[in-house]
């Protein structure tokens, strides 16, 4: 049974370090797999811990480990540490000292959460039976960091965890309130590349040349009937182009043009019918044209799927540590991805949603900056599932 005010009474005595840390993680924005003076930040502040580090797995993580006072299960937190290449406008007086680069996702938020949680376990270690694995984890947003911790073995390392946990901040929810539910929660997303290659010239003499752009917005309409007709549409799928680029000057027709866009989807099966969908559509539309067409098409983050036992386990922490009306029970599905699904292929566990505020400004915006009136319930979270599942 996790001791309620006393954890609270912990948490509010190191938030104010914690704020000042999260400002200061802010300041210094990093993105995939740049995360140097991020990662020496964190290092830093867990140099005079207890807590057992290992050496980088890749180069800009940091994995430590605290052992309780006695045997039990280990149960892994994650934290992703990268930052988006955004220009900030949040006018915050912490706002980023990099032009072009934010926590525009609030992993400055993760970062200091899972940072006041080792401090607060750290003083309750002799209540811990068991063990907790901190992981501070680069490039969540390429999709890469995550697989490539676990590919380099980070669930095999003993002691090899039972549960894994993270939070995400969630604009459009209550401050301080936390959500999850079992089963599908985010998408799978992953990308593609078109080259759409005709013959370019003179635009005044089209007779003479094989049209790439043309052909490409053919392309792209086509694309668009792959979910409208290939799918069922009980299910909830999407196929964006986000980019096409070809041609430099108003009377040139290029020899190519270049299509990039993602897929979403919740279940995996579906990701052959979109293969193969946009790969007939490519070569039909470029060969009725007389283009030529190369697709490269790439598998990104898996859908993202929570265990119900991690998710009880969840719910029974906040209604008790933070009171029962913290437990947010609208918890809808989306489209959007998260990197912490490779792990919950692997380990039993779940992503909870920390609500940041209803009106709050929207993840990936220049305007986004965390919101410092949610790091308290996410530390009394993260550390009350630790003292839960590690209990005596
Ligand atoms: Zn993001
Ligand atoms: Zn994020």
């Amino acid at each position: 049974m996790v001791p309620h005010a006393e954890l609270r009474k912990r948490v509010a005595d190191v938030l104010p370090e914690i704020v000042s840390l999260r400002h200061a993680l802010h300041r210094i924005p990093e993105t995939h797999f740049q995360e140097r003076e991020t990662s020496a930040t964190i290092r830093a502040f867990l140099a005079d811990s207890s807590l057992e580090i290992l050496p980088p797995l890749l180069q800009t993580d940091t994995v430590g480990l605290l052992r309780g006072g006695s045997d039990g299960p280990c149960i892994l937190l994650r934290s992703d540490i990268d930052a988006l290449p955004v220009q900030e406008r949040s006018g915050a007086a912490w706002s980023s000292e990099r032009p072009g680069c934010a926590h525009s996702c609030g992993h400055d938020g993760h970062m200091a959460m899972l940072l006041g949680t080792a401090r607060v376990l750290e003083s309750f270690s002799q209540e811990l039976a068991g063990s907790v694995r901190f992981v501070f984890q680069p490039a969540e947003e390429e999709a890469a960091g995550g697989k490539a911790l676990i590919e380099k073995g980070l669930l095999d390392i003993a002691p090899r965890p039972a549960a894994a946990f993270a939070l995400h901040g969630w604009p459009g929810m209550p401050v301080g309130r936390l959500s999850s539910a079992a089963g599908p929660s985010m998408a799978a997303a992953d990308t593609f590349l078109i080259t759409v290659r005709g013959r370019g010239g003179h635009a005044a003499f089209p007779h003479l040349v094989i049209d790439p752009v043309l052909t490409a917005a053919r392309v792209v309409t086509g694309l668009q009937s792959i979910v409208s007709r290939s799918m069922d549409p009980q299910e909830s799928v999407v196929l964006s182009i986000c980019r096409i680029e070809g041609g430099k000057a108003n009377n040139v027709i290029p020899d190519e043009v270049q299509l990039e866009g993602t897929t979403r989807y919740f279940d995996r099966s579906l990701q052959g019918t979109l293969r193969e969908g946009i790969r007939r559509t490519v070569e039909g539309v470029c060969a009725a044209s007389g283009c030529t067409a190369e697709l490269v098409y790439e598998e990104g983050y898996v859908p993202l799927v929570n265990h119900q036992s991690a998710v009880d386990l969840a719910r029974s922490v906040v209604t008790s540590c933070l009171g029962p009306a913290s437990w947010f029970s609208e918890h809808p599905r989306t489209m959007g991805a998260e990197d912490f699904a490779f792990y919950l292929e692997k380990v039993p566990g779940a992503l909870l949603r920390l609500g940041l505020g209803e009106e709050w400004r929207p993840l990936h915006s220049a305007a986004f900056d965390f919101n410092d009136q949610s790091l308290e319930p996410g530390i009394v979270t993260l550390s009350g599932l630790a003292l839960e599942f590690c209990g005596k």
